[in-house]
């Protein structure tokens, strides 16, 4: 059969790989830092998400914003980071007790830095 279904025939294709996903509650124009607590654009923002492979403790920094899962959302900045590390916000975020390694998304933000 030759049947061509293209469901994605009407979007301009010219998209870079900055926002493939279109999943539902991957979608939201604005969300919170839970280190300074502003508000800000999803694109703005670090998506912080609990490590798939279920690591107790374990954050994966989830690039794409779309990972699944409860996420937390943060400023790519040391600065928010620190912030949501001293109040303990992305454990709070992410619905765990006890503490969370955060050292993994701090490289992260010391390697997009430079
Ligand atoms: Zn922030």
């Amino acid at each position: 059969m030759g049947r061509r279904a293209r469901l994605s025939g009407t979007g301009p294709r010219a998209q870079p790989s900055t926002s493939p996903c279109t999943a539902p509650g991957c979608t939201g124009p604005v969300r919170t830092c839970v280190g300074c607590r502003e508000r800000d654009q999803r694109s703005a923002l670090l998506r912080l998400v609990l490590e798939p492979s279920g690591r107790e403790g374990l954050l994966a920094v989830d690039v794409r914003g779309c990972l699944p899962g409860r996420g937390a959302w943060i400023h790519p900045t040391s600065a928010c980071l620190a912030l949501a590390e001293r109040r303990r916000a992305v454990p709070r975020a992410l619905r765990v007790t006890g503490p969370l390694d955060l050292s993994g998304v701090r490289d992260h933000l010391e390697q997009s830095d430079r």
